[in-house]
């Protein structure tokens, strides 16, 4: 196989080989199920305590606000829906943001669907929640207030704690999704204000199909996945062991590791912003000044399709996003960008480049030097 470029980590990240390693036993040799009564299986319970601590411990929670779930989506899915069905004798209003990630969205407009009232927040050509405006939406019957910390295309910071305090004030229920922000960000849930907080493994340099939802003690969620007694009630199903240790260990590396691969990461980011500004015509960053991701390199480039680009970019290894999502053939322009007021012609010239702990400075040479001769090309 040819060599890979990855510069997709907002999609997904390579599982870390430290993480691998804590995992594997758990396929072989301590595959009990944790819920039986014999000793190996008593093992395997000490040892999911011991991640869901893992896990707490990078968030400054207890372990016991920590239910486990099958990843971002779950625990987005869990928040909103869990929430609204909980609290419906209480109001049906729900406060969220138009660019958050459909794992949110959706759950959301099927409420809506559902006799629910939901106020989707516009953003600042950014990408930022106004706070006041958050403010100005809260009403007498509002239960719940979800806004995300990070998003995963532009990689712009939204204002959390400033949010979680609006909606302590007001007694309401405040969810982040911060599947892109854990490992890039500080995640105090104390210091943000939140009840409710979704994480995902994969985006950590853990498995996919894992998550974490934090659960504020005193908050009111009906689960979404019923059945057996797991997770205290609060999420049915025969546990993920191996998964649940992977999201262990890669939140244990994240918090004592993170700030110095984000370091990293940064210069990176920034070495590969002065190369493209240097190199190529009529491009453009699309950033906020202060509160972008680490990571995250939005780019427009005007005379390009960006779908032709990233099939020139996949025949020479290289991995990464666009700006429009083709999953019918037909590109559909992201509706994050749409928010943000792009116009068409702009959102099908974007791409999404997300670096990661894995990249190198000659990756990020190489990377540029490809894109030029692309741009050329297609421009041509
Ligand atoms: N939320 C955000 C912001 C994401 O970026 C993603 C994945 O891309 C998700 C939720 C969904 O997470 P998962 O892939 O673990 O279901």
């Amino acid at each position: 196989m040819n060599k890979t470029y990855y510069f997709d980590n907002n999609a997904t990240t390579q599982v870390d080989k430290r993480v691998l390693q804590a995992m594997l036993p758990y396929f072989s040799e301590k595959y009990s199920n944790p819920s039986s009564i014999y000793m190996g299986a008593q093992a395997a319970r000490g040892d999911i305590d011991l991640a869901r601590k893992q896990v707490a411990e990078l968030l400054n929670a207890d372990s016991s606000e920590i239910v486990f779930t099958s990843g971002g989506t779950e625990s987005d899915n869990t928040a909103v829906k869990g929430v609204a069905s909980a609290l419906k004798e209480k109001g049906n209003h729900i406060i969220t943001s138009q660019i958050e990630h459909p794992a949110v969205l959706y759950p959301c407009k099927y409420l809506q669907l559902n006799g629910y009232d939901v106020t989707f927040l516009p953003v600042d050509r950014y990408g930022l929640v106004d706070p006041d405006e958050v403010k100005k939406a809260v009403r007498k019957d509002t239960i719940l207030i979800t806004i995300m910390y990070a998003n995963n295309e532009t990689g712009i910071i939204e204002p959390i704690e400033e949010i979680g305090k609006i909606a302590q004030e007001h007694g309401i229920n405040f969810h982040t999704d911060a599947v892109q922000a854990v490992g890039k960000l500080p995640v105090d849930v104390k210091k943000l204000n939140v009840n409710f907080l979704s994480l995902s493994a994969h985006k950590i340099y853990g498995p996919k199909g894992m998550g974490a939802l934090y659960i504020k003690n005193d908050s009111k969620c009906l689960p979404l996945i019923q059945g057996g007694h797991h997770e205290k009630h609060r999420r049915a199903g025969t546990e993920n062991v191996a998964g649940i240790i992977g999201l262990g260990k890669a939140c244990e590396i994240v918090k004592k590791e993170s700030s110095s691969y984000c370091k990293k990461i940064k210069s990176l980011r920034k070495k590969l912003k002065s190369m493209l500004l240097s190199s190529i015509p009529d491009i453009k960053i699309n950033e906020h000044p202060e509160k972008a991701l680490c990571n995250t390199l939005n780019i427009s480039i005007k005379g390009i399709q960006s779908q032709d680009a990233l099939i020139m970019f996949d025949q020479k290894g290289f991995c990464l996003s666009a700006g429009s999502a083709c999953s019918t053939g037909v590109p559909e322009p992201s509706h994050v960008l749409k928010a943000l007021n792009f116009p068409d012609s702009l959102i099908n010239g974007t791409l999404r480049i997300s670096l990661g702990k894995f990249n190198t400075e000659k990756e990020i040479t190489l990377f540029s030097k490809t894109l030029s001769r692309i741009i050329k090309k297609l421009r041509a």
